[in-house]
């Protein structure tokens, strides 16, 4: 297979060590192999949720743990406040209607963060306490938008209403605190940050949420989370899991831990606002407010004059370097540029290359080196340090 540099908001690219370890030979799910193997991810992910909570791990894809978190809460009916500042969060209301939630959405101009102001007024307008939760994005990889969840806890905090955050992008690249800010159920996977393959989804719950499962009443049965936490207690998960992604997923989180956490959540800070400043320099837009920016993904739009698509096939084709399109309404309108997987400082500044020389076939006469030299500015700093 032809080899691309991939720097996509998920899937990203995956150390080798990482991709050999989906090869090792199948263990018995229901041993004390894989029992040991589930307690260390669990043990790993802990610090990356700031939770102390059990983190469950499901075989599905992000989605999945998103649809586990609404039908586990929920019943057919109840009244959820959607906060959504893009696709993704759209996704997740989608969800709940789907299983008969009654979904209001507070809408957000696209490109903002989720105001949480509005959100703590639109609560203080519930005195009855009908809203019975609220469905927040942590990183929006439509948009490149990242909200401030401890501002957006604080809001919900004296209502009360259950909370689902879905950090999906969001989550081991920058702090995460799920319990001293008191959200509720918590939804991450595999494929983002972590930088391992697709496959896992994973969840946390509080206490609060527990409770809530109990009695929750929206049919389930394959993402059954009291079920997966009964199971997960003796070291197994319910259904047969995804052996080779659990593998991958562990060495993956050593090499994590081996940089460590605030070293990751600078990285990709780092890497971002690289990104930002070369796509500034070579006249592009960047989509996200300077006060909303990601830290997993960067949105922009193209120069005046150069159509999207035909940059993102230019660059994939001829140049080998993979980026993101838009989504829905932002199909063709932008570029997603994502930091987060087995990334080096020297991709970041060989897919900006690539861009100039793509900008350049286009008609779009950049300065040569221009985007190069923007991001080397913010990536200097760090490479000196060793970090690479
Ligand atoms: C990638 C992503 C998801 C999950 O997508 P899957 O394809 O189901 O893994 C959900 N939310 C956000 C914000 C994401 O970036």
């Amino acid at each position: 297979m032809k080899k691309s540099l991939l720097l996509l908001p998920g899937p990203v690219p995956v150390a080798q060590p990482v991709l050999e370890a989906m090869a090792w030979p199948m263990i018995n799910h229901r041993g004390a192999e894989f029992a040991e193997i589930l307690a260390r991810l669990e043990r790993l992910m802990k610090p990356l949720f700031g939770t102390t909570a059990d983190v469950l791990f499901l075989g599905s894809s992000g989605t999945g743990g998103l649809e586990a978190a609404v039908t586990n809460l929920f019943d057919p009916g109840d009244r959820l406040l959607s906060v959504p500042v893009g696709v993704f969060g759209k996704r997740l209301a989608t969800i709940a209607t789907t299983y008969g939630c009654e979904v209001e959405m507070l809408e957000t101009p696209l490109g903002a963060a989720a105001d949480p102001r509005a959100l703590a007024a639109r609560l203080a307008a519930d005195p009855e306490r009908r809203i019975k939760g609220v469905l927040l994005t942590h990183n929006e990889t439509s948009t490149g938008v990242q909200n401030e969840m401890s501002a957006l806890a604080e809001a919900v905090r004296a209502h009360g209403a259950l909370t689902v955050v879905d950090s999906v992008s969001g989550l081991g690249a920058s702090r995460f605190e799920m319990d001293a800010w008191g959200f509720d159920v918590v939804v991450t996977a595999s494929q983002k940050a972590l930088a391992a393959p697709p496959g896992i989804a994973m969840v946390a719950a509080s206490e609060r949420a527990w409770a809530a499962m109990e009695r929750a009443k929206i049919a389930r049965y394959y993402f059954d989370l009291p079920l997966a936490r009964e199971f997960a207690r003796k070291g197994q998960t319910p259904w047969t899991p995804p052996i080779s992604v659990f593998y991958a997923v562990a060495v993956a989180l050593d090499r994590y831990h081996a940089l460590g956490l605030e070293e990751q959540f600078t990285r990709h800070a780092t890497y971002a606002r690289a990104i930002r400043a070369a796509f500034e320099a070579l006249g592009f837009t960047i989509f996200s407010r300077p006060d909303a920016h990601s830290v997993t993904v960067v949105a922009a739009e193209p120069p005046p004059g150069v159509d999207a698509s035909a940059l993102l096939k230019l660059l994939r084709e001829t140049y080998g370097v993979v980026l993101s399109g838009g989504q829905g309404e932002l199909t063709g309108k932008i570029v997603r540029f994502g930091t987060m997987g087995d990334v080096a400082a020297n991709d970041i500044l060989g897919a900006i290359g690539a861009i100039e020389l793509a900008l350049a076939d286009l008609g779009s006469a950049p300065r040569f080196g221009a985007g190069v030299a923007a991001a080397s500015g913010e990536l200097s700093a760090r490479v000196a340090a060793g970090a690479r």
